[in-house]
């Protein structure tokens, strides 16, 4: 069984460890860096990401997440948790730091005042039905690198083409909130991700 901690300074993080509990993962919070060394992989929630690094700064966290995310810890950021990932943000405020890892530049809130937050049924790739997907002042992928493969669009209406949902190596990154969508999918799939980098860990 993986273990996988959820970041919980801030942020939804209950709907997190719920899920990964009901996948029968070993899921708990993470808010001490001895907390974090038990993870094989880890889930950045939603929530506000001008919070989440200030409180990783207070907390002593910040450095020790950035070290095991660079050194390949399976990572799944949720909203503020695909902005926490991303190594460049536009509209972050004044001397916002992401923890990065992913090649990607996000723009903050990006789907502005009248579709503030909306659902909808987006196609994933490799998944046979869509996944019902709710944005919540929600970031887009504006730039992705060479490197990262992308999972989902926006599929019609001003937003059209948009990224929202990414990979790069052991890296997933969602704009929507599958935790709140009673759909275990994307969930499942990232614990897959999970098992198969703590497989392939030298024996101890
Ligand atoms: N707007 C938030 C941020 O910038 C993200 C919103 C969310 O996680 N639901 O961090």
């Amino acid at each position: 069984t993986p273990s996988i901690g959820v970041f919980a300074l801030q942020g939804d993080v209950r709907e997190h460890v719920q899920v990964l509990t009901r996948l029968g993962v070993d899921a708990f919070t993470v808010r001490r860096p001895e907390e974090l060394e038990r993870c094989d992989g880890l889930v950045l929630p939603g929530g506000e990401s001008t919070t989440m690094y200030k409180l990783a700064r207070t907390f002593d966290l910040f450095e020790p997440l950035a070290r095991r995310i660079g050194a390949g810890m399976p990572t799944f950021g949720t909203c503020a948790g695909m902005i926490m990932l991303a190594d460049r943000v536009r509209d972050g405020i004044d001397g916002q730091e992401t923890l990065g890892g992913l090649d990607i530049t996000v723009r903050r809130n990006a789907f502005g005042r009248q579709v503030d937050s909306f659902e909808g049924e987006i196609a994933f790739d490799g998944f046979d039905d869509p996944v019902h997907a709710v944005f919540i002042r929600a970031p887009w992928v504006e730039e992705a690198g060479a490197g990262v493969e992308v999972l989902a669009t926006i599929p019609s209406g001003p937003a059209a083409g948009r990224i929202v949902a990414v990979r790069q190596g052991n890296l997933v990154a969602t704009s929507f909130h599958p935790e709140v969508a009673d759909d275990d999918r994307i969930h499942r799939y990232f614990v897959d991700l999970v098992k198969q980098s703590s497989q392939s860990l030298p024996v101890q």
